[in-house]
Formats: structure tokens, C-alpha cells, sequence
């Protein structure tokens, strides 16, 4: 018999709405509810509806981005009983990311979208009640008991630094004799900000891994350091020029990663005093950040951001009479340039003047307006919103790699290290699935290879 059943409940091989069902030595856990980044209304929901009326004993939350969190109230209200365990950063994140997705909900149902909201401010504030966090690395039960050093129980759940965000884990589940690993999102090098990732490396049997870069690979001889000289160059070179350099960038994570390269290189004397803009949003995460900066576990402890590197915060409000003034950075969400996000909106003004400069620093999937931009060649037509103007493409474009997820090769060094039984690649759509699955097979003839398919069960 086997020790673990995994359904995905996302609803394709993707980065989607990513959510999971472990069945183990009679519990049934929920690993991440998220919503989808590209789809609306229901459809942006994982497949609830295969969770039936059976209880749950545990949801699990890894991270507070979105497409690990933006389900959980629709779920929680399904399973008013079932405790749900994250971290005390996690914790405080999501509160502030479910608020976000009611206001987010509330302009669209104005749009048309009839099936908003999927939930309101009162949920989510009742949601974030229930919420119970767990230190790193204290073993605890599916029913929320301490479990002491050298005690056996059922199923003991481990919370580990995944090193992808603040407050973000990768989870180990020990049942039925074994070790299983659900990684969420994970990094293994440290970033600006936050540390690598802190793995077990001792025996485990089955790996539910991420695959967000599997089809991407590292250029050869990339440091973090350099890159992060390239790109402060760049935005110099732009300010030289009598531009100003906007940055699409994730409110949560990416933006805080942002501001301590800004704040390292100030504090080495290597780029200027200048304004930098970001949105409401991100200063209300980065206060996060700043609050928990001794407590947390990352580079720089104690560093406040917002009173080391003072931006100024834009309001969508002020949108409309917006104009850009030389020798600025506007770090504003979302990184994919998402309609109607403040990036999409401003980076309408950037495109047509050689001046300017647009610079990614993360993930953008090819079919969004970010990822149109970044394939677009000079002097091509470009429309980010189906509503605005075609502009021709005549800023600088540039995209810089400080992902925050690990790359393919970190990743198959710590599963060839690692060697476990079984692997399931998730969270990735499916040329990534596929580079991975064929690589580790090279490698680990003798490991089982999943990738995990909507709704149907995985005996491991
Ligand atoms: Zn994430």
C-alpha cells in the first residue's frame, strides 16, 4: 500500500491556481488554494468541487502570493473546522493580499464580472482569524499538537525556509515511515534580500516539486552580484540619457528585493539619491518587510526599507494626471503588466520615447502584456491594454534575471543529491515538466517520475 495519495486540483499542467490534496495515514491535507493569474470569476478558482463533502484535517499555506493564497477564503468557508497552518510573516502578508483581492474583485464586478466577489472583507478578515502560525522547523501534527524531539506520531508536519519570499516554506510531511517533501516555491541561492533555501538533505522519499524555470536555462557564469551591476548601470545609463526607468515588478517579493539592491548600492556610493515611486500595495507589504526585520530570517537584518531607501507611494487615484519626470524609477506592479495595474497603465508612456527605459526583473508569462513587450523588437507596434492606443516601441528594453524561484540547475542538483524514490513535478507548464522529468530520468534511472495531471489521483 502505498504511504501518500496526491490529487492536483489545479486545473492544468501550469502555473495556475495551484492547490493540492495529500491523503496520508487516514488525514486529508490541503497543501496551497490559489487563484489563477490569468483567468477571472470561477474559472480562476482550483477544482474545489473534487474535495467533495469529505472533512479535511489540515490546509496548508506556503506562501502568500496569489497563486498559492487568492483561493483560500472560497475553501475555508467550505471547511469552517479545518485549522489552517502558515507563518507568522505569511500570516501578516496575506492578510494585507486578501484585503487587496476584495478591492481588485469590487473594481472588476464594476467592469462586469458577475461572479464578483468570491468573497468579501468580512471573510477575509475571518479567514486571517483562523490562520495558526508555526515556527520553522517545529514538528506538528495535522490537529495542531507540538510534537517533542524523538516522539512518534501519525503524520508530523515540518515547516522549512523555502527562501522564495518572506515567510515562505517548503513543507515536510513524515507518515506511514516515510519522508515527503511539497517544496512550494523555492530558491536555493540567496537573493538581495532574502536567503536560500534551507532543504533537508537527509533521505526522502517522495518530492513534490515546483518546475516554474525547467524550461529556462541559467546563462552560463550568471552571478547575482554582476547582474545587479548591470542593472544599476543600466538605470544610470537611462538617467544620463534624460530618461526615467520603469520596473514592473511583483508587490510582494520582488519589490522588497528591489529596494535593498537600491539600498546596497547607496550605501557603497555607487548610485545617486533619486525618486523612486512605488505603488499602495507595495508599501503596505514592505512595511511588513520592515517590521518583522529582526525577526525574520534574511540578509540585512534590522534594515528598514521604507526609511533606508524613502520612496514615495503612487495611488491609482493619481493615474490620471500622471506624468513622468527625468531621472526617476517607477517600481510599480504588476510584473506582468497586467490591464488596469499601475505598470500597465504608466508603461503606455514609456513605450514611444528612446529616452526611457523599461526593466523586468522576473518571471512574465509570453501571452501577457509584459511578455508581448519583452518579444517585441524596436519600431514595433505595441498595445498593452485592449483599450489604449498602439505605441511604437522606441524605449530600452531590458530584462534581468533575479527570478525568485531556483533555477532548473539548482534544482536538479538537489534532486540528484537528494535521490528520492518518487518525483512529482508541478508548477510549471508543461516544456518545463518535460525538461525536468527527461534530465532527472538521465540522472535517477532508478526514481519514479510524475508529472501530476488535474484530478487525478497519484498513488506514491
Ligand atoms: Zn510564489
Amino acid at each position: 500500500m502505498s504511504a501518500f495519495r496526491l490529487t492536483n486540483l489545479t486545473r492544468q499542467i501550469e502555473i495556475g491556481a495551484n492547490c493540492y490534496l495529500l491523503e496520508t495515514a487516514g488525514r486529508r491535507i490541503i497543501l496551497d488554494c490559489g487563484g489563477h493569474p490569468k483567468l477571472e470569476g470561477r474559472d480562476a478558482l482550483p477544482r474545489l468541487d473534487l474535495l467533495k463533502d469529505q472533512p479535511l484535517d489540515a490546509i496548508i499555506l506556503t506562501h502568500a502570493h496569489q497563486d498559492h493564497l487568492g483561493s483560500m477564503p472560497v475553501l475555508m468557508r467550505s471547511f469552517p473546522n479545518t485549522p489552517v497552518y502558515l507563518t507568522e510573516a505569511t500570516l501578516q502578508l496575506a492578510d494585507v493580499m486578501l484585503h487587496n483581492s476584495v478591492n481588485v474583485m469590487m473594481k472588476r464586478k464594476e467592469a462586469g464580472q458577475s461572479d464578483y466577489p468570491l468573497f468579501t472583507h468580512r471573510d477575509a478578515t475571518v479567514c486571517t482569524k483562523r490562520f495558526l502560525p508555526i515556527p520553522l522547523k517545529q514538528k506538528f501534527t495535522p490537529e495542531g499538537e507540538r510534537v517533542a524531539p524523538g516522539e512518534t506520531v501519525d503524520v508530523a508536519i515540518q515547516f522549512l525556509d523555502a527562501g522564495h519570499i518572506l515567510g515562505s516554506v517548503s513543507v515536510l510531511i513524515e507518515a506511514a515511515g516515510e519522508r515527503f517533501l511539497y517544496t512550494g516555491d523555492v530558491n536555493f541561492k540567496n537573493q538581495s534580500l532574502m536567503l536560500g533555501a534551507q532543504l533537508p538533505e537527509g533521505k526522502i522519499d517522495t518530492v513534490l516539486i515546483e518546475s516554474t524555470r525547467g524550461a529556462t536555462p541559467e546563462p552560463v557564469g550568471f552571478s547575482r552580484d554582476e547582474e545587479e551591476l548591470r542593472f544599476i548601470t543600466a538605470i544610470q545609463d537611462v538617467f544620463a540619457q534624460g530618461g526615467s526607468v520603469l520596473i514592473p515588478v511583483f508587490a510582494l517579493g520582488k519589490t522588497q528585493e528591489f529596494l535593498t539592491m537600491i539600498h546596497k548600492f547607496r550605501r557603497k556610493g555607487l548610485f545617486p539619491e533619486c525618486p523612486i515611486y512605488i505603488g499602495g500595495l507595495s508599501t503596505k507589504l514592505t512595511e511588513i518587510h520592515d517590521r518583522l526585520a529582526s525577526s525574520s530570517t534574511r540578509q540585512h537584518p534590522g534594515l528598514d526599507l521604507l526609511e533606508s531607501v524613502a520612496p514615495f507611494t503612487i495611488s491609482g487615484r493619481e493615474l490620471n494626471q500622471f506624468a513622468i519626470k527625468p531621472g526617476r524609477i517607477y517600481a510599480l506592479s504588476s510584473g506582468m503588466m497586467t490591464e488596469n495595474t499601475l505598470s500597465n497603465v504608466i508603461g503606455n508612456q514609456f513605450i514611444p520615447n528612446p529616452a526611457h527605459g523599461i526593466f523586468f526583473v522576473g518571471y512574465a508569462d509570453p501571452q501577457s502584456p509584459a511578455g508581448r513587450l519583452r518579444a517585441a523588437k524596436q519600431g514595433d507596434s505595441i498595445m498593452l491594454a485592449a483599450a489604449s492606443e498602439p505605441e511604437t516601441l522606441r524605449c530600452r528594453v531590458e530584462v534581468f534575471g533575479f527570478s525568485a524561484h531556483g533555477s532548473r540547475e539548482s534544482f536538479v542538483e538537489y534532486l540528484h543529491k537528494t535521490a528520492p524514490s518518487k518525483i512529482v513535478f508541478v508548477h510549471g507548464d508543461l516544456p518545463a515538466v518535460e525538461w525536468l522529468t527527461d534530465t532527472m530520468r538521465s540522472l535517477l534511472p532508478q526514481t519514479e517520475l510524475f508529472c501530476a495531471e488535474s484530478g487525478i489521483p497519484l498513488d506514491l
